[in-house]
This record gives C-alpha cells, sequence and structure tokens, in this order.
C-alpha cells in the first residue's frame, strides 16, 4: 500500500462509517457491536487490478470495483490529470450548453458505433435507461397519438434502480418491496439456454424465445408497443449470454412491427465483452437507443449516457413550428465535465493499451481456466460468458440443476476474499435462484491474475463443497 491510509487515523474513519454511512445492499445490524472483525469494510486505495482495505490487507479485484466498473484498473494518472485541468478550466456549466470534453468525447463515442449519432448526458445507467424510456413516450405522443407507449423488457434483466427503470425490471426479488409500479412496461419471456423453459437448444431455442416475445407482442397489440429494452449479456440477472440466432431474430421482431430497440450496456458497454466496444456489435444488431455508464470512465469519475441513431433524434427536431418538439428534459449533472474528460482518456487507454483484443484473449483463458474448474467440481452446473465478463453457476445436483442453498455461494465468495481474491455473486437476495459467481476483472488482467482467481475458487469450492 502506498501509505495514504496512514494520513487518516483509520479509527476515525471506521467509526465515522459505522455511525453514519449507509452502505448499499447490505443489512447493517452486524456493525453495530464491538466485534472488529464485523466492522465494515472500507476499501482505501487501489494500483492496477489490486485494491488495499482499510486493515492493510490486499486484494485482487476480480469484479472491477464490485460492479463491473474499472474496467482499465485503479491508479490511472492520466485520467486523474486529464479530470484535474478540466475542473480547473470548467468544472460545469448546464441548461442549453455543450461542453468541449463533451463535443469531443461524443465524437470519440460515435466513431466507435456505427449507425448511431447522438449523446444525452445523465448521471447514472439508471437515469440514462430512464431518459431513453422519455423518449420512447415522447415519440409515442406525437407520432402515435399516445398510443405506441409500452416499453418490453426481459425476464432477467435489470435496468436500474429507480421507479421506472424497476418498472423495467425483470428481477423480481429487487421489486418485491417498492410496489406499486409504473404502468406501461410489460415482461417478456428470456432467453437463458442453461435453465430454458423449452426443451429445446441453440438456434431452435433462440427461435422459441423470440416467439415468445412476438407472442406478448400480438397479445398487447403491436400499435401499443413503443421499444423492447434487453441487456445484450444478462448481467446481475446471472450473467447469460443469448444463444446463436437470437439477436438477429430480435432485430427483424422490432422491424416487423415498428418497435424502437433499446439496448442497455451499462455492464457490457466499453470493451467488457472483448474485441468490440459494445456487447451488441458482436451480434451485428442496429440499436436505436444504447445506453451506458460504469465503464464509460470505469468510475473515474460519473458519467453515463443515452446514445440515440439520428432516426430518433430527426423525430425531436423535424417540426420548428410545434413548440413542444424538442426533448424537454434535463439532467443537473449531465452538465460536469469531469465525466467525458475521464471518459476520453479511458477510450484512449483501451485504444492504445489493446485492451480490447487482451480482453478476448484473456476472457478466453480464463472461460476455459472456469471449464476446468468444472470438471473437477461437480457443483459447477454452468460456465458461461463473454469476454471477461463470466458466470459459473453453482448447482446442488447437474440432472435437476436444483440450485445450491444461497448461504453456500456465499460462503465461496467470502472464502475468496479471506485468501484475498474479491468474486461476486448474483441474485443474493433470492434464496436458491441461479447462484452465479461472478467475474469481471479489469481489461488488463494478466494470466497470472486469472490464475489466482480461478485457484482461490477452486480452494473455496474444496473448503464449501468438499
Ligand atoms: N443497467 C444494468 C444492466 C445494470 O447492471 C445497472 C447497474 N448495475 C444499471 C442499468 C443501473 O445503473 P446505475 O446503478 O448506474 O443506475
Amino acid at each position: 500500500m502506498d501509505g495514504k491510509v496512514l494520513n487518516n487515523d483509520i479509527t476515525q474513519v471506521v467509526e465515522a462509517d459505522r455511525a453514519h454511512v449507509w452502505h448499499h445492499l447490505i443489512q447493517h445490524a452486524p456493525w453495530t457491536g464491538t466485534d472488529p472483525k464485523a466492522d465494515p469494510r472500507i476499501i482505501v486505495e487501489g494500483r492496477g487490478m489490486r485494491v488495499w482495505d482499510q486493515k492493510g490487507k490486499e486484494h485482487l479485484d476480480a469484479v472491477s470495483g464490485g460492479v463491473w466498473t474499472v474496467n482499465v484498473g485503479y491508479g490511472r494518472e492520466r485520467i486523474a490529470n486529464a479530470v484535474r485541468d478540466q475542473l480547473i478550466q470548467l468544472p460545469y456549466f448546464a441548461g442549453s450548453t455543450g461542453s468541449i470534453p463533451g463535443a469531443l468525447f461524443s465524437e470519440k463515442l460515435i466513431s466507435k458505433m456505427p449507425g448511431m449519432s447522438r449523446v444525452y448526458f445523465t448521471n447514472s445507467g439508471s437515469e440514462a435507461n430512464e431518459k431513453a424510456f422519455k423518449m420512447v413516450r415522447q415519440i409515442s405522443h406525437k407520432r402515435y397519438g399516445g398510443k405506441k407507449y409500452k416499453i418490453l423488457y426481459r425476464d432477467r434483466d435489470y435496468h436500474g434502480s429507480t421507479l421506472a427503470t424497476m418498472s423495467a425490471g425483470g428481477q423480481d426479488e429487487r421489486g418485491a418491496q417498492y410496489g406499486p409500479f409504473a404502468p406501461g412496461f410489460i415482461r417478456v419471456p428470456h432467453c437463458m439456454e442453461y435453465r430454458a423453459q423449452w426443451n429445446l437448444t441453440g438456434e431452435a431455442y433462440a427461435e422459441a424465445a423470440v416467439n415468445a416475445i412476438e407472442e406478448v407482442i400480438k397479445a398487447e397489440g403491436p400499435d401499443t408497443v413503443g421499444a423492447l429494452c434487453l441487456e445484450p449479456v444478462t448481467a446481475g440477472g446471472g450473467v447469460i449470454p443469448a444463444p446463436e440466432g437470437y439477436w438477429p431474430r430480435v432485430q427483424e421482431l422490432c422491424r416487423k412491427y415498428d418497435i424502437l430497440l433499446h439496448i442497455d450496456e451499462v455492464v457490457c458497454g466499453v470493451g467488457r465483452t472483448g474485441t468490440e466496444w459494445f456487447g451488441y456489435q458482436h451480434y451485428g444488431v442496429e440499436p436505436d437507443f444504447v445506453t451506458m455508464a460504469k465503464g464509460v470512465a470505469s468510475g473515474y469519475a460519473a458519467i453515463a449516457c443515452c446514445v440515440t441513431n439520428e432516426k430518433v433524434f430527426e423525430m425531436f427536431r423535424d417540426d420548428t413550428t410545434d413548440p413542444l418538439n424538442y426533448f424537454r428534459d434535463i439532467s443537473t449533472f449531465g452538465g460536469c465535465t469531469a465525466g467525458p474528460a475521464a471518459a476520453l482518456e479511458n477510450i484512449a487507454i483501451i485504444e492504445e493499451e489493446g485492451l480490447l483484443e487482451n480482453t478476448t484473449k484473456m476472457g478466453d483463458y480464463m472461460i476455459d481456466q472456469l471449464r476446468a474448474l468444472q470438471d473437477k467440481h461437480a457443483v459447477i452446473g454452468d460456465v458461461r460468458g463473454k469476454g471477461l465478463f463470466l458466470g459459473a453457476e453453482l448447482v446442488a445436483d447437474r440432472t435437476s440443476k436444483e440450485p445450491v442453498d444461497e448461504k453456500m455461494a456465499q460462503a465461496v465468495v467470502a472464502d475468496c476474499m479471506a485468501q484475498g481474491v474479491i468474486i461476486g455473486v448474483t441474485n443474493r437476495s433470492i434464496p436458491g435462484f441461479n447462484n452465479t459467481l461472478c467475474y469481471s476483472p479489469a481489461l488488463i488482467a494478466t494470466k497470472d491474475d486469472i490464475d489466482e482467481i480461478v485457484s482461490a475458487t477452486d480452494k473455496a469450492l474444496t473448503k464449501v463443497f468438499g
């Protein structure tokens, strides 16, 4: 550790945290006692693939900052310097204005997204998705007398934590206590081959899954459906890529019924799946909306955006006689310049260091290693993913695919943590369902890093399951 923690009284930091910080996603009761082992975990420093906690313990971070974010790794001085220079020049201005980094980053981003043309800046992935939803609604009002307002979303997909995005949330366990939700969001089936609803595989399964979406469209009335929103590889729902043949059929379906296609790249976006900048680009899909957040600036500054094609944009400027014909929306922190300044450097790093290629190479290596682990541990029912975005689903029985007890999956994560490797697990809040170990190391990962992650998992599985 470089010693920055030494500049603070860490005991005071821990006490202040314990007394006043409300952490995400966790029950705080264990921290209210005096057992030091139950301290809240505070991460104080990071370099490359590694972070250090308040006790000085080093961890190999296999989840890029916990939730698929720090794609270029920690300690990137050139991002920090670019942000610093930009903040001194101009930190912020918003309203109807633009900024230098906003314009330059938009140009750069669009150069990576053939077919897309406009970048709308927001604060978070949830908000980026909400912007797309609002655009769909406005298009419905303008073009279809308000009738084509419904937004389809898939079972198991996640699009955010706000009430509108939760209305489009396919993970019931997350929404269980927050209803009622907004009307006009319609659930369609997912496409998870491992737990297929139909006794089919590969292309045949893909076809059945898309037919099932079509059935919903027909039942709802195609003239009422404005958009279909999907994750290219489902993240928190269990790291679920679609089988071959799925995406072209999704595209065809949207064209057939004049439905706008919204791809949520909040996790896949900016390199995570390897070779391509975005997940959808592996499948030749031509979306109308692409939303992104986490990897855009690797967490060095908060930035998210809703990117549209010219067809969508044009609908908001094609009638200057209509005083309401523009997107009547604002995002206060969409005017922060630190985000696009950081994002420009982030993209430059990925380009200059060949990280898309590294992600493919290391992702292929890692999936092979995880599959070797699957040969050894019967508890691994399935290994799946794309690039450095991988999951290993744990099952009590490979034939019935009965999920392992959720506590056992968490014990594996805890044991890895004790070994100094941070991995994740999906669906913590739904007992028993789809307990998938989650791996998303930074795109700079080396073979040694991956060996360390896989070896820690191996040991943890042996310890927990024998
Ligand atoms: N979409 C997906 C696919 C996500 O995984 C997330 C966050 N985990 C979001 C949207 C929401 O992003 P945020 O937390 O930045 O609002």
